[in-house]
């Protein structure tokens, strides 16, 4: 590095200005949120090709870095932070999450091993048994903290292969796939990608799934499961990623006990209603599973990224994801990335931990029920709007809404995205499109779902209007 370089870093951490500036833009932009357009406008869209540019060759200046961030980045975010953007399934970021991640970003701690960041380890184990505790888990389940539920469902199948070969006295770890005894997969039709992404990076395929069939809100038949074994992963649904339905646990999950198969629960949003007195009976008979993968993300409104694979079998869960060397110092204290594929990461647990003590367990509980009477809010008001219905029963925090037809569905959601009040996607819904609206932001008021409903009443005008013209 060149000297010069070095004195200019120390000046800048040290004088704190850039750092004030940065804190200056963030307000400016929280500020901004509840006004301006959910999505961003064509000008700011088109203003990201001020990004394409070759590397520089010299340094540039840090208050102008700043400063293009904020003019050009900061207008091209979708405005998720705030309570009418209800695409996908995303989620908000609780205030002191934000405030607690901006503090450890000043730290930046990786938390592999606990000898890297006491810290991390310490908040690793007290978030552990919180969740233990919220969620009504058995007492020996650990937990790793991972990027999303992508990652924490492909470490809960991780541990599911593992144990059933184990079992068969195969070592997955040495002996690879290759001649390894059979293991059967067994999930419903409306299982999510990453699922089936999990499965293929595992080396399990999609080919041999046993597929079962699901009712009209995409629930697994459980009358229609397969006889179960102990060579069987189970991979059930807590929260249909269209209309938000569980699957049966307690049925498929006594089933599968008996059996001796494993299951595993993708619970990515709708996890979280364990923690909810009026939405628990979502999710009964969910401890009976063995692997569980749910987002902070989503539902619980932490910052990205942060996902929570937990496992009750401890010993699948870090030997499916257990990696030595020489150097590595093990303690009796929590070594995190024995709970992860990572090694190093960030300690994404500090705004998780900040997160939990500034709700509590009633917090949890007011938050996610909000969530879902705003859902039914949504449900009850544009079912009396000309033009649309909803097709799926109002479980958790899903809304899908239909027109007449697939050319005006998607008609009408192009409108909605174009008037930018509020932020929808489609989706496809046994075989005809959906407007998905997802309910997913501690910031949601009764008057944003006025606003939104208002702003699907309009959009309709305007098609059908275009459509006749
Ligand atoms: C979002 C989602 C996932 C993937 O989670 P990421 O956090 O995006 O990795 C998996 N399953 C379901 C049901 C989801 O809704």
């Amino acid at each position: 590095m060149k000297h010069h370089l070095q004195k200019t870093m120390f000046a800048e951490l040290s004088n704190r200005k850039l750092f004030d500036r940065a804190h200056q833009f963030a307000s400016d932009y929280l500020d901004s949120i509840f006004d301006r357009e959910v999505y961003p406008t064509e000008k700011a869209l088109d203003n990201l090709e001020l990004f394409d540019e070759p590397i520089p060759r010299e340094s540039s200046h840090p208050e102008e870095i700043l400063e293009q961030l904020h003019k050009l980045g900061s207008p091209a975010t979708t405005v998720t932070m705030g309570g009418r953007y209800f695409g996908f399934v995303c989620g908000s970021a609780v205030p002191i999450g934000l405030a607690a991640k901006t503090m450890a970003t000043f730290w930046d701690q990786a938390s592999a091993m606990y000898v890297m960041s006491p810290l991390a380890g310490k908040l690793e184990s007290v978030v552990e048994n919180w969740l233990l505790d919220l969620l009504g888990l058995p007492q020996k389940t650990v937990a790793g903290f991972v990027s999303g539920t992508s990652i924490a469902n492909l470490c809960g199948l991780a541990a599911a292969r593992y144990r059933i070969l184990k079992n068969s006295n195969w070592d997955i770890h040495q002996q690879g796939l290759w001649g390894a005894p059979k293991i059967r997969i067994v999930t419903g039709q409306h299982a999510h990608s990453t699922v089936l992404k999990a499965l293929s990076i595992l080396g399990l395929g999609q080919q041999h799934i046993e597929w079962v069939p699901v009712d009209d809100q995409g629930r697994i038949l459980s009358e229609e499961l397969p006889v179960l074994d102990n060579n069987t992963i189970v991979i059930l649904q807590a929260g249909n990623v269209n209309s938000g339905a569980f699957d049966d646990l307690q049925t498929i999950c006594e089933k599968a006990n008996k059996a001796g198969s494993w299951v595993h629960i993708d619970g990515a949003f709708g996890l979280w209603a364990a923690a909810v007195d009026q939405l628990k009976h979502l999710t009964k008979g969910m401890h009976l599973a063995n692997s569980w993968a749910v987002d902070g993300h989503k539902t619980l409104n932490t910052p990205y990224d942060s996902g929570i694979v937990l496992c009750s079998d401890s010993e699948a869960l870090t030997s499916a994801l257990h990696m030595s060397a020489s150097y590595l110092i093990e303690s009796d204290q929590r070594d995190g990335m024995f709970h992860t594929p990572e090694m190093s990461k960030r300690s994404r647990v500090i705004e998780l931990w900040a997160i939990l003590k500034y709700l509590g367990t009633a917090g949890v509980d007011e938050m996610v029920l909000n969530m879902h009477l705003r859902a039914k809010q949504f449900a009850n008001e544009i079912k009396n709007v000309k033009g649309f219905r909803v097709v799926n029963e109002i479980v958790f925090n899903q809304v899908l809404v239909q027109c007449d037809n697939d050319v005006l569905t998607d008609k009408v959601m192009t409108n909605i995205q174009e008037l930018r009040e509020c932020w929808v996607g489609g989706s496809h819904w046994f075989g005809k499109k959906v407007i998905r609206v997802s309910i997913c932001s501690w910031a949601t008021t009764e008057s944003d779902i006025a606003t939104s409903v208002a702003s699907f009443a309009n959009a309709y005008q305007m098609a059908i209007t275009n459509i006749s013209s």
